[in-house]
Protein backbone atom coordinates (compact mmCIF):
# COMPACT_ATOMS: atom_id res chain seq x y z
CA UNK A 1 0.00 0.00 0.00
CA UNK A 2 1.04 3.49 -0.80
CA UNK A 3 2.68 5.37 2.28
CA UNK A 4 -0.56 7.58 3.51
CA UNK A 5 -0.18 10.84 5.12
CA UNK A 6 -1.47 11.65 8.49
CA UNK A 7 -2.93 14.83 9.89
CA UNK A 8 -2.51 14.30 13.28
CA UNK A 9 -3.96 17.11 15.51
CA UNK A 10 -1.39 17.77 19.00
CA UNK A 11 -2.63 19.67 21.74
CA UNK A 12 0.24 21.49 22.66
CA UNK A 13 -0.43 21.45 26.87
CA UNK A 14 -3.37 22.02 28.35
CA UNK A 15 -5.39 25.26 27.89
CA UNK A 16 -2.71 25.65 24.86
CA UNK A 17 -3.37 24.83 21.18
CA UNK A 18 -3.98 22.44 18.60
CA UNK A 19 -0.87 21.85 16.53
CA UNK A 20 -1.37 20.52 12.95
CA UNK A 21 1.53 17.83 11.67
CA UNK A 22 1.95 15.74 8.99
CA UNK A 23 3.22 12.16 9.85
CA UNK A 24 3.25 9.08 7.83
CA UNK A 25 1.14 6.15 8.48
CA UNK A 26 2.93 2.55 8.35
CA UNK A 27 0.42 -0.29 6.71
CA UNK A 28 -1.22 -2.52 9.99
CA UNK A 29 1.02 -5.21 11.04
CA UNK A 30 -0.23 -8.60 12.18
CA UNK A 31 -3.76 -8.54 14.03
CA UNK A 32 -3.25 -4.32 13.83
CA UNK A 33 -5.94 -2.21 11.45
CA UNK A 34 -5.73 0.80 10.01
CA UNK A 35 -8.95 3.45 10.54
CA UNK A 36 -9.88 6.79 9.34
CA UNK A 37 -11.47 8.72 11.37
CA UNK A 38 -15.06 10.08 10.28
CA UNK A 39 -16.20 11.30 13.46
CA UNK A 40 -15.08 12.79 17.06
CA UNK A 41 -17.65 13.62 19.91
CA UNK A 42 -17.07 15.94 22.07
CA UNK A 43 -17.32 14.76 26.00
CA UNK A 44 -17.34 17.27 28.93
CA UNK A 45 -14.37 15.53 30.10
CA UNK A 46 -12.76 16.53 26.78
CA UNK A 47 -13.56 20.59 27.55
CA UNK A 48 -11.86 19.84 31.52
CA UNK A 49 -8.64 18.18 29.80
CA UNK A 50 -8.54 20.93 26.77
CA UNK A 51 -8.79 23.37 29.68
CA UNK A 52 -6.28 21.97 32.52
CA UNK A 53 -5.18 18.96 31.29
CA UNK A 54 -5.58 15.75 33.60
CA UNK A 55 -2.88 12.98 35.57
CA UNK A 56 -3.69 10.40 33.71
CA UNK A 57 -2.70 12.35 30.34
CA UNK A 58 1.55 12.33 31.24
CA UNK A 59 2.65 13.27 27.91
CA UNK A 60 2.40 16.33 26.26
CA UNK A 61 1.41 17.27 23.19
CA UNK A 62 -1.15 15.04 23.51
CA UNK A 63 -3.69 13.45 20.99
CA UNK A 64 -7.19 14.13 22.79
CA UNK A 65 -10.50 12.94 22.21
CA UNK A 66 -12.40 9.47 22.74
CA UNK A 67 -15.47 8.93 21.09
CA UNK A 68 -14.79 8.25 17.45
CA UNK A 69 -16.45 6.11 14.65
CA UNK A 70 -14.21 5.25 12.34
CA UNK A 71 -13.77 3.52 8.89
CA UNK A 72 -11.80 0.64 8.41
CA UNK A 73 -9.17 1.06 6.04
CA UNK A 74 -6.54 -2.11 5.95
CA UNK A 75 -6.48 -4.92 8.06
CA UNK A 76 -3.31 -6.88 8.89
CA UNK A 77 -2.55 -10.52 8.33
CA UNK A 78 -4.84 -12.68 10.98
CA UNK A 79 -7.79 -10.18 11.60
CA UNK A 80 -11.04 -11.96 10.52
CA UNK A 81 -12.97 -9.72 12.96
CA UNK A 82 -13.04 -7.03 10.26
CA UNK A 83 -12.60 -6.04 6.90
CA UNK A 84 -11.33 -2.92 4.65
CA UNK A 85 -14.45 -0.68 4.41
CA UNK A 86 -16.68 -1.94 7.56
CA UNK A 87 -18.10 1.22 9.81
CA UNK A 88 -16.48 0.88 13.36
CA UNK A 89 -17.64 2.42 16.99
CA UNK A 90 -15.06 2.19 19.31
CA UNK A 91 -14.86 2.62 23.25
CA UNK A 92 -12.66 4.81 25.20
CA UNK A 93 -12.41 2.54 28.44
CA UNK A 94 -10.16 -0.20 26.64
CA UNK A 95 -8.11 -3.32 28.07
CA UNK A 96 -4.53 -3.43 29.36
CA UNK A 97 -3.20 -5.39 26.89
CA UNK A 98 -2.55 -8.14 28.88
CA UNK A 99 -3.47 -11.73 28.21
CA UNK A 100 -3.70 -13.13 31.54
CA UNK A 101 -5.39 -9.92 33.00
CA UNK A 102 -8.35 -11.34 34.75
CA UNK A 103 -10.51 -8.08 33.73
CA UNK A 104 -8.73 -7.46 30.21
CA UNK A 105 -7.72 -11.15 28.85
CA UNK A 106 -8.84 -13.48 27.12
CA UNK A 107 -11.05 -15.15 29.94
CA UNK A 108 -11.15 -12.01 31.80
CA UNK A 109 -14.36 -10.47 32.94
CA UNK A 110 -14.59 -7.59 30.55
CA UNK A 111 -14.64 -5.06 33.23
CA UNK A 112 -12.10 -2.93 32.35
CA UNK A 113 -12.42 0.35 34.16
CA UNK A 114 -11.64 -2.20 36.93
CA UNK A 115 -8.07 -3.31 35.94
CA UNK A 116 -5.14 -1.39 37.98
CA UNK A 117 -3.88 -0.98 34.68
CA UNK A 118 -6.87 0.51 32.74
CA UNK A 119 -6.34 3.15 30.12
CA UNK A 120 -8.60 4.86 27.87
CA UNK A 121 -8.54 6.34 24.39
CA UNK A 122 -7.72 10.45 24.69
CA UNK A 123 -5.95 9.62 27.99
CA UNK A 124 -3.02 7.37 28.31
CA UNK A 125 -3.46 6.01 24.96
CA UNK A 126 -3.45 8.41 22.01
CA UNK A 127 -7.04 9.51 20.96
CA UNK A 128 -8.52 10.53 17.64
CA UNK A 129 -8.26 13.82 16.84
CA UNK A 130 -6.19 12.57 13.97
CA UNK A 131 -7.13 10.99 10.29
CA UNK A 132 -5.82 8.07 10.76
CA UNK A 133 -5.00 5.42 13.47
CA UNK A 134 -3.69 1.92 13.62
CA UNK A 135 -5.12 -0.44 16.19
CA UNK A 136 -2.79 -2.55 17.93
CA UNK A 137 -3.42 -6.21 17.70
CA UNK A 138 -4.78 -7.03 21.93
CA UNK A 139 -7.24 -3.93 20.81
CA UNK A 140 -8.94 -5.29 18.14
CA UNK A 141 -9.02 -8.74 19.38
CA UNK A 142 -10.31 -7.77 23.22
CA UNK A 143 -11.22 -4.11 23.01
CA UNK A 144 -14.10 -2.04 22.40
CA UNK A 145 -14.58 -2.43 18.19
CA UNK A 146 -18.19 -2.25 17.24
CA UNK A 147 -18.51 -3.07 13.52
CA UNK A 148 -21.79 -1.64 12.13
CA UNK A 149 -24.26 -2.94 9.37
CA UNK A 150 -24.37 -0.45 6.55
CA UNK A 151 -27.66 1.04 7.96
CA UNK A 152 -26.09 2.86 10.61
CA UNK A 153 -24.31 6.15 9.47
CA UNK A 154 -20.96 7.53 10.72
CA UNK A 155 -22.87 10.46 13.03
CA UNK A 156 -24.91 7.06 15.09
CA UNK A 157 -21.33 4.61 15.47
CA UNK A 158 -20.03 8.04 17.14
CA UNK A 159 -22.67 7.31 20.17
CA UNK A 160 -21.09 4.08 20.64
CA UNK A 161 -19.20 5.09 23.84
CA UNK A 162 -20.99 7.73 25.60
CA UNK A 163 -24.35 5.64 25.15
CA UNK A 164 -22.59 2.39 26.71
CA UNK A 165 -21.38 4.47 30.00
CA UNK A 166 -25.39 5.53 30.28
CA UNK A 167 -26.62 2.02 29.02
CA UNK A 168 -23.95 0.46 31.65
CA UNK A 169 -25.49 3.19 34.84
CA UNK A 170 -29.08 2.13 33.47
CA UNK A 171 -29.01 -2.00 33.51
CA UNK A 172 -26.48 -3.03 35.84
CA UNK A 173 -29.21 -3.20 38.11
CA UNK A 174 -32.28 -5.05 36.58
CA UNK A 175 -35.69 -4.08 36.33
CA UNK A 176 -35.50 -0.36 37.61
CA UNK A 177 -36.32 1.31 34.68
CA UNK A 178 -39.36 -0.30 32.58
CA UNK A 179 -42.75 1.05 33.81
CA UNK A 180 -41.17 2.71 35.89
CA UNK A 181 -40.64 6.01 37.23
CA UNK A 182 -37.06 7.87 36.40
CA UNK A 183 -35.38 10.67 37.72
CA UNK A 184 -32.30 12.32 35.71
CA UNK A 185 -30.27 14.83 37.85
CA UNK A 186 -28.43 16.81 35.77
CA UNK A 187 -29.80 17.64 31.71
CA UNK A 188 -26.47 16.93 29.53
CA UNK A 189 -25.52 14.69 27.12
CA UNK A 190 -25.49 11.58 30.01
CA UNK A 191 -29.03 12.84 30.72
CA UNK A 192 -29.98 13.07 27.14
CA UNK A 193 -29.21 9.33 26.52
CA UNK A 194 -30.52 8.02 29.41
CA UNK A 195 -33.80 9.91 28.56
CA UNK A 196 -33.91 8.58 25.35
CA UNK A 197 -32.81 5.03 27.05
CA UNK A 198 -35.38 4.94 29.95
CA UNK A 199 -37.89 5.90 26.80
CA UNK A 200 -36.97 3.07 24.80
CA UNK A 201 -37.30 0.44 28.07
CA UNK A 202 -40.80 1.65 28.98
CA UNK A 203 -40.29 3.85 31.48
CA UNK A 204 -43.99 5.42 32.82
CA UNK A 205 -42.47 9.04 33.27
CA UNK A 206 -39.08 10.33 32.99
CA UNK A 207 -38.53 13.69 35.26
CA UNK A 208 -35.31 15.60 34.82
CA UNK A 209 -34.04 18.20 37.27
CA UNK A 210 -31.20 21.16 36.12
CA UNK A 211 -29.73 23.82 37.87
CA UNK A 212 -29.67 25.44 34.07
CA UNK A 213 -32.41 26.89 32.79
CA UNK A 214 -30.66 26.48 28.83
CA UNK A 215 -29.76 22.99 29.37
CA UNK A 216 -33.14 21.80 30.39
CA UNK A 217 -34.86 23.77 28.04
CA UNK A 218 -32.49 22.26 25.08
CA UNK A 219 -32.89 18.80 26.20
CA UNK A 220 -36.80 19.22 26.53
CA UNK A 221 -37.41 21.17 23.17
CA UNK A 222 -35.66 17.65 21.52
CA UNK A 223 -36.90 14.99 23.40
CA UNK A 224 -39.89 16.53 25.26
CA UNK A 225 -43.18 14.61 25.36
CA UNK A 226 -46.21 13.34 27.36
CA UNK A 227 -43.57 11.34 29.34
CA UNK A 228 -41.58 13.69 30.30
CA UNK A 229 -41.40 15.92 32.93
CA UNK A 230 -38.62 18.90 33.15
CA UNK A 231 -38.25 20.95 36.53
CA UNK A 232 -35.54 23.72 38.09
CA UNK A 233 -33.52 22.59 40.57
CA UNK A 234 -34.72 25.01 43.15
CA UNK A 235 -35.70 25.35 46.78
CA UNK A 236 -38.73 23.00 46.14
CA UNK A 237 -37.54 20.13 43.94
CA UNK A 238 -37.81 17.78 46.39
CA UNK A 239 -41.36 18.24 46.85
CA UNK A 240 -41.66 18.57 42.92
CA UNK A 241 -40.30 15.62 41.66
CA UNK A 242 -42.39 13.65 44.69
CA UNK A 243 -45.51 15.20 42.71
CA UNK A 244 -44.27 14.47 39.50
CA UNK A 245 -43.85 10.93 40.92
CA UNK A 246 -47.82 10.15 41.37
CA UNK A 247 -49.74 7.88 41.50
CA UNK A 248 -46.17 6.42 43.43
CA UNK A 249 -44.61 8.53 46.25
CA UNK A 250 -41.03 8.39 45.27
CA UNK A 251 -38.76 7.74 42.00
CA UNK A 252 -37.92 3.89 41.23
CA UNK A 253 -34.74 5.15 39.84
CA UNK A 254 -32.37 8.27 40.39
CA UNK A 255 -29.27 8.32 38.05
CA UNK A 256 -26.89 11.34 39.16
CA UNK A 257 -25.45 12.60 36.03
CA UNK A 258 -24.47 16.10 37.66
CA UNK A 259 -20.65 15.93 38.80
CA UNK A 260 -21.18 17.60 42.26
CA UNK A 261 -22.05 17.09 45.99
CA UNK A 262 -24.87 18.66 45.92
CA UNK A 263 -26.48 16.28 43.54
CA UNK A 264 -25.63 13.27 45.66
CA UNK A 265 -27.16 14.95 48.33
CA UNK A 266 -30.18 16.04 46.29
CA UNK A 267 -30.13 12.17 44.87
CA UNK A 268 -30.14 10.97 48.42
CA UNK A 269 -33.50 12.54 49.26
CA UNK A 270 -35.51 11.68 46.51
CA UNK A 271 -34.68 7.80 47.32
CA UNK A 272 -38.13 5.97 49.00
CA UNK A 273 -39.14 2.75 48.41
CA UNK A 274 -38.23 0.83 45.99
CA UNK A 275 -35.53 3.55 44.83
CA UNK A 276 -32.18 2.57 42.90
CA UNK A 277 -30.03 5.35 42.71
CA UNK A 278 -26.91 5.47 39.94
CA UNK A 279 -24.08 7.51 41.30
CA UNK A 280 -23.25 8.12 37.79
CA UNK A 281 -21.03 11.14 37.41
CA UNK A 282 -18.18 11.24 40.02
CA UNK A 283 -16.44 14.25 41.81
CA UNK A 284 -13.72 15.26 41.71
CA UNK A 285 -11.95 18.64 42.48
CA UNK A 286 -8.64 20.49 42.15
CA UNK A 287 -7.53 18.74 45.65
CA UNK A 288 -8.71 14.97 44.71
CA UNK A 289 -11.59 13.40 45.07
CA UNK A 290 -13.67 14.66 48.19
CA UNK A 291 -15.31 12.05 50.85
CA UNK A 292 -19.03 12.22 50.48
CA UNK A 293 -20.58 10.63 53.86
CA UNK A 294 -24.17 9.34 53.84
CA UNK A 295 -25.72 6.96 56.45
CA UNK A 296 -27.20 4.21 55.45
CA UNK A 297 -29.44 2.16 57.26
CA UNK A 298 -29.22 -1.49 56.38
CA UNK A 299 -32.31 -2.63 57.67
CA UNK A 300 -34.59 -0.57 57.12
CA UNK A 301 -33.71 1.22 54.13
CA UNK A 302 -31.77 -1.78 52.21
CA UNK A 303 -33.83 -4.59 53.46
CA UNK A 304 -37.36 -3.29 53.64
CA UNK A 305 -37.67 -0.42 52.00
CA UNK A 306 -35.50 -2.47 48.75
CA UNK A 307 -33.05 0.67 47.96
CA UNK A 308 -29.95 0.23 46.17
CA UNK A 309 -27.11 2.89 45.71
CA UNK A 310 -24.99 1.78 43.24
CA UNK A 311 -22.53 2.87 40.32
CA UNK A 312 -20.71 2.89 37.40
CA UNK A 313 -18.22 4.24 35.47
CA UNK A 314 -17.14 4.31 32.10
CA UNK A 315 -18.15 1.56 29.55
CA UNK A 316 -17.10 -2.27 29.57
CA UNK A 317 -17.14 -5.19 27.23
CA UNK A 318 -20.99 -5.74 28.34
CA UNK A 319 -22.12 -2.33 27.85
CA UNK A 320 -20.10 -1.25 24.91
CA UNK A 321 -21.89 -4.68 23.08
CA UNK A 322 -25.67 -3.49 24.28
CA UNK A 323 -24.92 0.14 23.05
CA UNK A 324 -23.54 -1.49 20.17
CA UNK A 325 -27.01 -3.22 19.46
CA UNK A 326 -29.09 -0.79 20.37
CA UNK A 327 -27.57 1.52 17.37
CA UNK A 328 -27.71 -1.03 15.09
CA UNK A 329 -30.99 -2.00 16.02
CA UNK A 330 -32.11 1.46 15.67
CA UNK A 331 -33.52 1.39 19.29
CA UNK A 332 -32.74 5.47 19.77
CA UNK A 333 -34.43 7.08 16.42
CA UNK A 334 -33.61 10.47 18.13
CA UNK A 335 -29.67 10.06 18.63
CA UNK A 336 -29.48 13.04 15.84
CA UNK A 337 -31.33 15.95 17.93
CA UNK A 338 -28.48 15.88 19.94
CA UNK A 339 -26.22 17.87 17.76
CA UNK A 340 -27.70 20.70 15.58
CA UNK A 341 -25.92 22.68 12.50
CA UNK A 342 -23.79 24.72 14.95
CA UNK A 343 -22.71 21.54 17.00
CA UNK A 344 -20.75 20.43 14.08
CA UNK A 345 -16.93 21.70 13.09
CA UNK A 346 -14.54 20.01 10.81
CA UNK A 347 -11.35 19.35 12.24
CA UNK A 348 -9.17 22.29 11.37
CA UNK A 349 -11.88 24.57 14.53
CA UNK A 350 -11.40 21.62 17.47
CA UNK A 351 -10.77 24.53 20.08
CA UNK A 352 -14.12 25.99 18.65
CA UNK A 353 -15.60 22.35 18.34
CA UNK A 354 -14.62 22.22 22.56
CA UNK A 355 -15.76 26.05 23.13
CA UNK A 356 -19.36 24.91 21.75
CA UNK A 357 -19.69 21.93 23.75
CA UNK A 358 -18.95 24.28 27.10
CA UNK A 359 -21.71 26.13 25.91
CA UNK A 360 -25.28 25.70 28.68
CA UNK A 361 -27.30 24.76 26.01
CA UNK A 362 -24.97 22.05 24.42
CA UNK A 363 -25.66 18.43 24.00
CA UNK A 364 -23.06 16.74 21.80
CA UNK A 365 -20.83 18.79 19.01
CA UNK A 366 -19.69 16.34 16.05
CA UNK A 367 -16.13 16.63 14.43
CA UNK A 368 -16.83 15.70 10.91
CA UNK A 369 -13.42 14.82 9.58
CA UNK A 370 -14.55 13.09 6.42
ZN1 LIG B 1 -16.76 10.52 27.04
ZN1 LIG C 1 -6.08 -5.58 32.74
Amino acid sequence: MATIKNLVFYLDRPGGSFIPREEPVADPGPGEILVRTLRTSICQSDVVIYRQGLPRIRRWPAIILHEASCRVVAVGAGVTSLNAGDLIGLGCDIPCGDEACIYCGTNGTGDWTSCPRTQATGHEFPGFARQYAILPEWFVRLGPVVRFPEVVTADQACHLEPLACCLEGMTRVNHCVERRVVVLIGAGAQSAYALQCARAMGARRIIVVNRGAARLNRLLQEFGGDDVVGLPWDEHVVENVRQACRPFNEPHFVMVNASAEAAYRLGVRLMGYGTVLDAHAGVKTAAGKPKILHEVDLNNDIHYRLQCLQATHGSNLRSIGLAGSWIAEGRLPQLHRMTRADERFPPERLADAIARAADPDSLKVIVEWD
